[in-house]
C-alpha cells in the first residue's frame, strides 16, 4: 500500500495544488492532504474552512483524504502510516527551501521519502500568496482558483458578487 502525505497551508487551495493532488493520486494508492495549522502564520481561512474547501474540490478522487495537523510533518506522516511526502516545485526559488526541508525530514524520518512533482506550466506562477494579494485589491482571481474558492476569498476581502 503506497500512502503519501501532501502537507501544506492551502490558504487557499489553488489550481496549482489541485493539479499536484490529481497527479499524485494517480501515483499513490492513497493520498492524505495535510492542512497545516501553523501558529506562526495568521491564515486568511481557518483550518476548518481550508479542509472543507479541499474536501469539496477533491470529492471526485476516491483515494484522496483531507486531514488537518499541527506540529511536524514527519510526525503527521508517521501517524498516517505514510511512506512518502508529496511536494510541488514551481521555480528555482522553491528548490532551495524544499531541498533543505526534505533533507531535514529524511534525517528525522529516514523511512519517509519526498517525491517532488514539477508544476504544470500553466500554474508555474501561481501561489496562494499572490491570489490573496490580487484579491485584496479586488482583482480577478478566477484563473487561479475554482469558483467556490474565488467566492470565499472575495468575501473575506469584503467583495461580494451578486
Ligand atoms: P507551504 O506553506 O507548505 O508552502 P503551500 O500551500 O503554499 O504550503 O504549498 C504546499 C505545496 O504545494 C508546496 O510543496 C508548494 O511548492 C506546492 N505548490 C503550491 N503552489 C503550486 C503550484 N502552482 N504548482 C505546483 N506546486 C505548488
Amino acid at each position: 500500500m503506497k500512502r503519501a502525505v501532501y502537507p501544506g497551508s492551502f490558504d487557499p487551495v489553488t489550481y496549482g495544488h489541485l493539479d499536484i493532488i490529481a497527479r499524485s493520486a494517480e501515483i499513490m494508492d492513497e493520498l492524505v492532504v495535510g492542512v497545516l495549522m501553523n501558529q506562526a502564520k495568521t491564515p486568511l481561512f481557518s483550518v476548518e474552512e481550508r479542509v472543507n474547501m479541499l474536501h469539496i474540490m477533491t470529492k471526485n478522487i476516491s483515494n484522496v483524504r483531507i486531514e488537518s495537523f499541527s506540529g511536524l510533518s514527519v510526525d503527521f506522516a508517521r501517524k498516517e502510516g505514510a511512506g512518502f511526502f508529496i511536494r510541488g516545485l514551481r521555480a528555482i526559488t522553491d528548490f532551495d527551501y524544499e531541498l533543505q526541508m526534505s533533507q531535514t525530514n529524511r534525517i528525522m524520518a529516514p523511512e519517509i521519502d519526498t517525491i517532488f512533482l514539477t508544476t504544470s506550466l500553466q500554474y508555474a506562477y501561481l501561489s496562494s500568496t499572490t491570489v490573496k494579494e490580487v484579491a485584496s485589491y479586488g482583482g480577478d482571481i478566477s484563473n487561479f482558483v475554482p469558483p467556490l474558492v474565488e467566492k470565499a476569498v472575495m468575501e473575506k476581502f469584503g467583495y461580494s458578487r451578486p
